[in-house]
């Protein structure tokens, strides 16, 4: 058979050859464009490499790998191996879980209605009350220090203090009736005076109460609560509060745990002051509006946190006698000395 008699009989069958080998050329090209630069070239019958892979390769071979003689002969080194394998490093660990449940908020054990206060009708008031500050009623013991003479007066001081003002004709009035006179809503008694208790001292109960029963005068007494809680012996206990209370002393809030208050942020303020509000108002059954500043130091946040919590007014430790409605946050007091005798107090308070 010549080579011309075959192609005329088998044309059918070569064309469907060379159609085949023609199909397969074709394919591989595409593949090569297709992987992209960095791929090995895609071969029928041999799986391409993920797209994925050579970044994988890039991004971890290079601690993990063997170094490869230069002259050694090239590896694949798309291969990826287990060691190879990312290990992730941001799985949450057990240190990230919390692993205390957390307890629910304590559950308020008053049910007042916060008010704003009274607010002034007709303009600013300004009054002229003084209000006495004392702290420690008692003799002090005698190793005490400079600090605790000074904040200490003795029960026959305080009562020859209690005779003075009877006899000129002061009249205690609450920090009540003076917000309400500061807002024009109220009138206040002639030679109109506060006394107010810091601190909380245990001598409040044993020798302050009794005397002022005695002349008919109330007391303010601004507590800090922390001790009360821990029923440490040096300050009132929630019994004494609620008996005072109930004989007509007025209970302030001077925080929880007397911190500086300067510089805290919104949490700590809220903490100190309204944690110890209303544990006072949970024991008196009565809101707690008056705050006085551990040892004075208070600032513009502090000042805020008290309006916000419904504070009507606070007490400082500054000089003065003028209270009014638009410096009710910032009220001065008259210090009364460890040393203040009668006459002493006498000039202080003729000193307006
Ligand atoms: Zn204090």
């Amino acid at each position: 058979m010549s080579i011309l008699r075959a192609l005329t009989r088998y044309w059918l069958v070569i064309l469907l050859i060379l159609l085949v080998v023609g199909l397969q050329l074709g394919v591989g090209f595409v593949g090569v464009k297709g992987a992209g630069i960095g791929l090995k070239l895609a071969r029928p019958g041999q799986p391409a490499p993920s797209p994925t892979l050579p970044a994988m390769v890039v991004s971890t071979s290079i601690p993990t790998n063997t170094p490869v003689p230069p002259t050694a002969t090239p590896t694949p080194t798309f291969t990826p191996s287990p060691t190879r394998t990312p290990t992730p490093t941001d799985t949450p660990t057990g240190t990230l879980t919390p692993t205390n449940t957390p307890s629910p908020p304590p559950t308020p054990t008053n049910t007042f209605t916060p008010t704003p206060g009274p607010t002034p009708i007709g303009g600013d008031v300004t009054l002229e009350v003084p209000i006495l500050m004392y702290h420690y009623l008692s003799t002090p013991p005698a190793d005490a220090d400079v600090y605790r003479r000074d904040l200490s007066v003795s029960p026959p001081q305080f009562e020859a203090h209690l005779a003075y003002l009877r006899q000129e004709g002061y009249q205690t009035i609450s920090l009540w009736q003076l917000a309400y006179a500061l807002s024009g809503q109220a009138t206040l008694p002639a030679r109109p005076i506060i006394l107010t208790f810091d601190d909380g001292y245990r001598d409040n109960y044993e020798n302050a109460f009794p005397l002022l029963r005695q002349y008919g005068y109330t007391g303010v007494f601004f507590i800090f609560t922390y001790p009360i809680d821990a029923s440490n012996p040096d300050y009132l206990s929630w019994d004494m509060v609620v008996e005072m209370h109930r004989a007509g002393m007025e209970f302030g809030s001077h925080s929880y745990r007397h911190w500086d208050l300067r510089g805290r942020d919104v949490d700590l303020l809220v903490y100190e002051i309204v944690g110890s509000k209303e544990a006072i108002e949970a024991h008196i059954g009565e809101p707690v509006r008056f705050f006085s500043y551990p040892a004075g130091r208070y600032d513009d946040l502090t000042i805020r946190v008290l309006d916000s919590a419904h504070f009507w007014s606070a007490v400082t430790t500054e000089w003065g006698f003028e209270q009014s409605f638009s410096n009710r946050f910032q009220m001065p007091r008259f210090r009364v000395r460890g040393s203040d005798t009668v006459d002493d107090l006498a000039e202080k308070l003729n000193s307006f």
